[in-house]
């Protein structure tokens, strides 16, 4: 039933090329939600400010709001003398207009008086008695003001769709007066493991059995994505029940991700079922990558299915590479990555014409920052664990050498 051989090892950027073309860029579902929610979440429409920001000019220092030609030309010798009208209050309308040779206390965050252009600090000031200021040093106009609209005019695009909100964004967004917004909801991912071998996290480890890690690494990765994940369980490797319960598990998802069975034996099953979903069924089978070679890329009723290699490294490396970025492009943005720039470590081996994603623990040694190989068995999850990011070894070349610059992918 399975074809004897993968049908042609893919570089990673085409594979992804094959799939891409048949996924329409999201948001497919949207939701709206309240600010205190809103973090983390992806804008589905750009967000524009409904006024201007600030609505007055506003004073960005405690000190006097003058007229900036009053001070022009003093010094700490021949200080500008103003005498004061007043004071502005807090939250409310000065109630007189500046005059020439006048100024007016103010505090930070402050409506400039009519007639008042610069606000001079009040460390360059001192006061003289008799309701006079000593001004030591001038103002330009504007100076120590934020104007009308200077953050945001009334109509600009304050964030675009796509955006991941972050907290300075939702600050934004509350002071434009923007208490809701309509943000991506994720896709709904349903997540099944297959093999003989596996057993259930809470069961006893009897000889040869292995617990099901997938389930639970893939469920927590999903969700870090920002999609709705739905356990299907285990599944045994047995054709008819892979294939039935991937097509139950399909019909109430968006998309499906199967780990197991993905390669080319006589217990692998995958493949086959993933391509009894329907058309067009699977575009690639086998990638050029390590790890994570036996990884197959499939669509079925326009809805994407990943067979991810069963091994838990290998699983969790080829989930970052397309399931992430398959989920990013539902909600229509693109995955979330933080990079850093660091030397590597130790001399890390690879094959021309295949891509390698090395685990590596950073760190800071003699004020370089260094990035060192965590090498361990594919099979043990605990290398990714001792992992602060992974680095990419190119296609085109044989390795990398022991202090080269290499870019840190951060998890
Ligand atoms: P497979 O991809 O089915 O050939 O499995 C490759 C290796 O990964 C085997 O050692 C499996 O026992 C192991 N494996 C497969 N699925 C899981 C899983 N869900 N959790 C932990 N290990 C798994
Ligand atoms: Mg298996």
């Amino acid at each position: 039933m399975a074809l004897p051989l993968f049908l042609s090892l893919v570089p990673p950027a085409e594979a992804w090329r094959r799939l891409e073309e048949h996924l329409d860029r999201g948001p497919h579902e949207v939701e709206t939600v309240g600010l205190f929610e809103a973090c983390g979440r992806v804008l589905a429409e750009d967000v524009t400010s409904p006024g201007d920001l600030p609505g007055f000019p506003r004073s960005t220092v405690d000190g006097f709001a003058v007229r900036a030609r009053d001070t022009f030309g003093a010094t700490d010798s021949l200080p500008a003398l103003l005498a004061i009208a007043g004071e502005v209050r807090m939250g409310e309308t000065a109630r007189f207009a500046l005059e020439p040779g006048k100024c007016a206390r103010i505090a930070t965050g402050a409506m400039l008086p009519q007639g008042a252009d610069a606000v001079v600090m009040v460390e360059t000031t001192e006061e003289m008695g008799s309701g006079l200021i000593a001004v030591a040093k001038p103002v330009a106009p504007g100076e120590n003001v934020v104007g009308p609209a200077e953050d945001v005019a009334k109509g600009d695009v304050l964030l675009q769709r796509g955006r991941r909100l972050r907290p300075q964004d939702i600050g934004a967004l509350a002071a434009a007066g923007v208490s809701r917004v309509r943000v991506a909801a994720g896709p709904k991912v349903a997540i099944m493991s297959t093999g003989d071998e596996l057993v259930e996290v809470s069961d006893a480890l009897l000889p040869g059995k292995v617990r099901d890690t997938n389930s639970y690494s893939l469920y927590a990765a999903v969700l870090a994505a920002g999609a709705r994940p739905v356990a299907a369980g285990i599944v045994r490797d047995d054709y008819r029940e892979v294939a039935s319960a991937m097509r139950e598990q399909l019909a109430r998802a968006d998309m499906l991700v199967v780990s197991g069975g993905s390669s080319i034996g006589t217990r692998d099953l995958a493949r086959d079922a993933i391509d009894s979903l329907g058309p067009p069924g699977v575009l690639v089978h086998g990638v050029a990558v390590r790890p994570g070679k036996p990884t197959i890329l499939a669509v079925a009723g326009g809805k994407p299915v990943f067979g991810l290699p069963g091994h838990p490294v290998s699983c969790l490396t080829i989930f970052r590479l397309f399931v992430e970025p398959a989920i990013a492009r539902w909600m229509g943005t693109a995955p979330e990555r933080r990079e850093v720039e660091a030397r590597l470590g130790a001399n890390v081996a690879s094959v021309a014409g295949r891509e390698d994603y090395i685990g590596v623990k950073i760190s800071v040694r003699d004020g370089v920052r260094w990035a060192d190989p965590v090498f361990t068995k594919s099979a043990l999850i605990s290398g990714l664990v001792a992992s602060d990011g992974v680095v990419r070894v190119p296609a085109e070349v044989e390795g990398i050498e022991k202090g080269a610059p290499v870019t840190v992918t951060l998890f």
